[in-house]
């Protein structure tokens, strides 16, 4: 029997990604993942009735999650929220506010696109994203490649798009502990994604004494040396130490689905 090991953060097609959950599911099968998370932006639109009947037919334990883009003191945080209870149609409508803010912060920054003279429209993303349900920059940067803009989708982030950038906008987001309880109150839990994103100290120690149930320690190809501090904290802070690969097909091909992982102890903790 293999050791059960579960990826509990990737993108499909619904999103960032760019294979469908069903293509997800198989990729985890042939690299013997017992457990899956799909963690698409701002959506669960993944979650069918056929995804879980495939998930069972290849015995893989898929967990409800979602990645859900939040606010705090200026800064975009990224808030991992699991659980089958999240499915209720009340916590989709907040999602649907959530998505419904990324529309407009999209807008703002073509418009600050166009004022560059990289003019995107939007019919030309919504082209490329017709299988796409939520739109990011990902996909902006993949029209300003198609269009000539730029050589690579690294260096539309690296000179208009990432956060400091000449046509990034952070937009209107809810904030992080409203996030945080949304999730609670509908019975998830909320994991803070990538931590190590930040810089640390005081940013990174306020967001934390926010109600997290946890956050990433194990992240894509993160090194056993660079985790440890990280899984420590957790203990002492009596958090979970949760992770996956954040792999985005494509969108980000040097980073394979199940390049981090966790047991079953703690999957079991996401799924009671
Ligand atoms: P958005 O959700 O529209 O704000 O876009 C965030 C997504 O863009 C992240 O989840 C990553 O997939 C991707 N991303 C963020 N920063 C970069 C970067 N510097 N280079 C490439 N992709 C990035
Ligand atoms: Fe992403
Ligand atoms: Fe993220
Ligand atoms: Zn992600």
């Amino acid at each position: 029997m293999d050791e059960f090991r579960a990826d509990l953060h990737c993108h499909s097609d619904f999103s960032d990604g760019t294979d469908s959950p069903l293509r997800l599911l198989r990729i985890a099968a042939d690299k013997k993942l017992q457990g899956l998370s799909i963690t698409d932006h701002d959506t669960l639109a993944a979650y069918t009735p056929e995804l879980f009947l495939a998930a069972q037919k290849l015995s893989i334990s898929l967990l409800v999650g979602v990645e859900i883009s939040s606010g705090f003191e200026g800064v975009s945080v990224h808030i991992l929220g699991y659980g089958s209870s999240l499915l209720d149609p009340k916590f989709l409508r907040v999602l649907k506010e959530v998505q419904k803010k990324r529309a407009e912060r999209n807008l703002e920054i073509l418009r600050r696109l166009k004022s560059k003279g990289k003019e995107v429209l939007e019919e030309e993303l919504m082209q490329l994203c017709s299988s796409f349900q939520v739109i990011g920059r990902p996909h902006i940067a993949q029209v300003m490649v198609l269009k000539g803009y730029v050589s690579s989708t690294k260096e539309a982030f690296d000179l208009y798009l990432k956060e400091g950038g000449q046509c990034f906008f952070p937009g209107e987001k809810f904030s992080s502990l409203e996030v945080i309880e949304a999730i609670h109150t509908f019975g998830g839990k909320a994991i803070l994604a990538h931590p190590h994103f930040f810089k640390g100290g005081d940013f990174l120690e306020k967001l934390l004494a926010l109600p997290f149930d946890g956050y990433e320690c194990y992240y894509a190809k993160m090194d056993k040396q660079r985790e440890a501090p990280w899984i420590k904290k957790a203990r002492e802070k009596d958090l979970l130490a949760t992770g996956g690969s954040d792999y985005h097909g494509n969108f980000k091909p040097y980073i394979e689905l199940g390049a981090s992982w966790v047991g079953k102890e703690t999957f079991e903790k996401l799924c009671p």
